[in-house]
């Protein structure tokens, strides 16, 4: 499919996600109860990955006074490109040498108020207006109130409709030569455009704007 046919499907993706109601996706939610186990914060009980939009990226910039590379890096996966780059679709949040989200602190975490949806949302996620869900302790036996299913549905909804938008805002901005002129770096594609990531004197990381 081209990509005027892809963001042509995005959008009517949006237009559904958009149109779903909280109350009938809390209706349908399964049995769940947070166990506060942090679990999905650890890297030593499967992957822990949390990938984050821009907008994610920076309440947590505002929230911690830290900088861009030191919240996120990019995505692990991605090809390398005809320049020697590797070229990443998304942002994922900086993990400890444990394996642990950088965030988590004395089994909390540290973000609460800032935590981006896929934290929110955990164990769920909407495809296509259908709820699927990750493993997690807490889905045997009890199940949430009617007050927290709905939060839970309005913050799932959100998330979707967050996703959707920034895949048609990646894809309005793709530009797969943005590292030309540059070798060994990795270019990162988001909604807001394309950013060259490396490592400048051996360590400290950088995060530029890849040209147009
Ligand atoms: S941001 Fe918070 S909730 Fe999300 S993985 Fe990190 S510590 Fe856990």
């Amino acid at each position: 499919m081209s990509v005027e046919g892809e963001i042509r499907r995005f959008r009517k993706d949006l237009k559904k996600a958009r149109a779903t109601s909280p109350d009938e996706i809390a209706r349908r939610l399964p049995a769940f109860k947070c166990r506060r186990c942090a679990k999905c914060c650890r890297g030593a009980y499967g992957d822990n990955t949390v990938t984050v939009f821009p907008g994610e990226i920076r309440a947590i910039m505002a929230a911690t006074g830290r900088e861009w590379l030191e919240v996120v890096e990019p995505e692990e996966d991605g090809d390398v490109d005809g320049h020697g780059n590797r070229q990443a679709f998304e942002w994922a949040l900086r993990k400890k040498p444990d394996g642990d989200c950088i965030f988590l602190e004395d089994g909390r975490c540290g973000i609460y108020e800032a935590r981006p949806f896929i934290c929110r949302t955990y164990p769920f996620y909407l495809d296509e207006g259908e709820i699927g869900a990750g493993e997690c302790d807490g889905r045997s036996g009890e199940r949430m109130s009617a007050q927290e299913a709905r939060a839970m549905a309005e913050q799932l909804i959100a998330r979707s409709v967050r996703e959707l938008e920034e895949s048609v805002g990646l894809l309005e901005k793709l530009d797969m030569e943005a590292g030309r002129g540059a070798t060994g770096l990795t270019v990162v594609h988001d909604s807001e455009g394309s950013w060259l990531v490396g490592e400048r004197s051996g360590a400290r990381h950088f995060r530029g704007k890849a040209r147009r």
